[in-house]
């Protein structure tokens, strides 16, 4: 089946690849979910990702330990960095060509970030996977996410979270949660839905991106999407 999408940015939390652990990386989540994207490949679909740094260390809660949070910012941008490269030793095992790219220059393990570089990449079937969030601290790697979707030309922003959508309160707790099936920027803003901080949301407005909220842990769920069927919420103008 034709997909719907030419070039789309995953965003991958790094919580998202703990598991059921409750630190660092779970080879078995993390392989899961390169066989989604290594499917979506294969559609035709060209694929950039984003990985974030949550399961190993964030800036807030250095800065809350008493770290200088720029310093603490930084420690989470590294925490990024080996995410990464987790997830391109996954990608690779399962043989789909992959490059990482960093925003902080780390010569000896990935290329620096580079737009043309990374859109050639793409042209030429391979994942590319961006490192170390903005290069900024007091940002997220959501806001990196749609930064960096913007700047490749991407029909899409997918935000890959724990349940298969945007919901009114959270499912996991409340049995009687809706989903929405659509949503507004403003409407994420001015419901402060916690799906992705404003920053990131402000990028996607601005630059006409939808946002796409999955459920990354159910399998071929990122594939379903790429051809325009399975559980979403699409969050757009
Ligand atoms: N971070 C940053 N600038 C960025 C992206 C990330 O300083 O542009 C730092 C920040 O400390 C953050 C950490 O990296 O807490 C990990 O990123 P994030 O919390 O976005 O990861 P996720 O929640 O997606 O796992």
């Amino acid at each position: 089946m034709t997909p719907t999408y030419k070039r789309v940015l995953l965003k991958v939390s790094g919580e998202a690849l703990m598991g059921d652990r409750a630190y660092g990386l779970d080879t078995a989540t993390v392989k899961a979910i390169a066989q989604d994207i290594k499917d979506a490949a294969e559609l035709g679909v060209q694929v950039a990702l984003v990985i974030g740094g949550g399961n190993i260390f964030r800036g807030i809660a250095g800065a809350a330990a008493g770290m200088d949070r720029a310093q603490a910012d930084y420690m989470g941008m590294l925490a990024t960095v080996m995410n990464a490269l987790g997830m391109q030793s996954a990608l690779e095992r399962l043989g789909v060509p992959t490059r990482v790219q960093s925003a902080i220059e780390m010569s000896a393990i990935c290329e620096p970030y580079i737009r043309r570089r990374a859109i050639r990449h793409m042209e030429k079937g391979r994942v590319v996977i961006f490192a170390a969030g903005t290069g900024n601290p007091f940002f997220t790697t959501d806001t990196a996410a749609a930064l960096r979707a913007a700047e490749m030309g991407c029909d899409a922003l997918l935000k890959g979270t724990q349940v298969d959508g945007v919901y009114d309160s959270d499912p996991r707790k409340n049995p009687d949660a809706k989903r929405y099936t659509t949503l507004t920027y403003l409407e994420m803003l001015s419901r402060d839905l916690a799906v992705m901080d404003a920053a990131a949301i402000s990028v996607a407005r601005e630059n006409h991106l939808p946002i796409i909220v999955f459920n990354i842990h159910e399998a071929g769920a990122f594939t379903a999407v790429m051809q325009g069927h399975g559980r979403f919420t699409t969050v757009t103008d």
